[in-house]
């Protein structure tokens, strides 16, 4: 049986080293999820897999082993359970998050909720290239903001910005451009300002931040200014 690959990753299924086995990645938008959804999870894992279940570095769920003819059968299963699978290629991934300012001691912004607003919001978005948003409650940085396209942290005035950064086979860190913004509504906005920028300028397949690097990091600090 021959199998589209291609279409498969578009619905979240990855041909594994086992050409005839896929992995199913998972959204978890902001890294927290309810019991039910692991529940499903596991549930899948165990029928369809080989009753593992792997976390990805970016805190999507990752279930090997999955057959080709066992696709639908999956998908049924996610569908009844209004479960997604995590965004792939060039387009807005999964936001990730640390535990923020709801549960831990330390944050001093919420972070789960604007996680799921931006992702509401642009996940799935088609761009010239993946773009990866994340958000951190405070300086501790667990979810390490400057190794994405955008990251977010909180600091006791409000949230500091920074862009560019990605962390694959290349390495870059993210730079602040702004100063620290006091409203979230503006964080939104500069997300906005700066994902039209990127459809608009970006070739295909290039990053934030060699795009910054190619146009000049004063067009782009123009561009985003005007959200804030
Ligand atoms: S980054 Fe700060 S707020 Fe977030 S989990 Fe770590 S210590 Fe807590």
């Amino acid at each position: 049986m021959e199998i589209d690959t291609a279409a498969l990753k578009g619905k979240g299924f990855f041909q594994q080293i086992q050409k005839d086995k896929f992995s199913l990645r998972l959204c978890t938008s902001g890294g927290t999820t309810s019991t039910g959804y692991l529940k499903k999870a596991i549930e899948i894992a165990d029928i369809y897999g080989k009753g593992q279940i792997h976390f990805t570095t970016r805190q999507q769920i990752e279930i090997p082993y999955i057959t080709a003819e066992n696709v639908d059968a999956v998908q049924k299963l996610l569908s009844d359970a209004n479960i997604r699978s995590s965004t792939v290629g060039p387009r807005v991934r999964t936001v990730s998050a640390c535990l923020g300012a709801a549960v831990c001691k330390f944050g001093q912004i919420e972070t789960g909720e604007l996680a799921n607003e931006i992702h509401d919001k642009y996940s799935g978005r088609e761009l010239p290239a993946k773009l990866k948003i994340a958000i951190t409650g405070c300086k501790n940085n667990c979810a390490k903001v400057e190794a994405n396209d955008i990251g977010i942290r909180g600091t006791s005035h409000g949230y500091m910005m920074y862009f560019g950064g990605c962390f694959g086979h290349e390495i870059r860190v993210g730079k602040p451009f702004l100063p620290v913004l006091k409203e979230k509504d503006t964080v939104l906005k500069v997300i906005e300002y700066t994902v039209n920028f990127f459809v608009s300028n970006a070739a295909k397949g290039e990053r934030l931040g060699k795009l910054i690097d190619r146009i000049g990091i004063d067009v782009f600090k123009k561009a985003i200014e005007f959200a804030v």
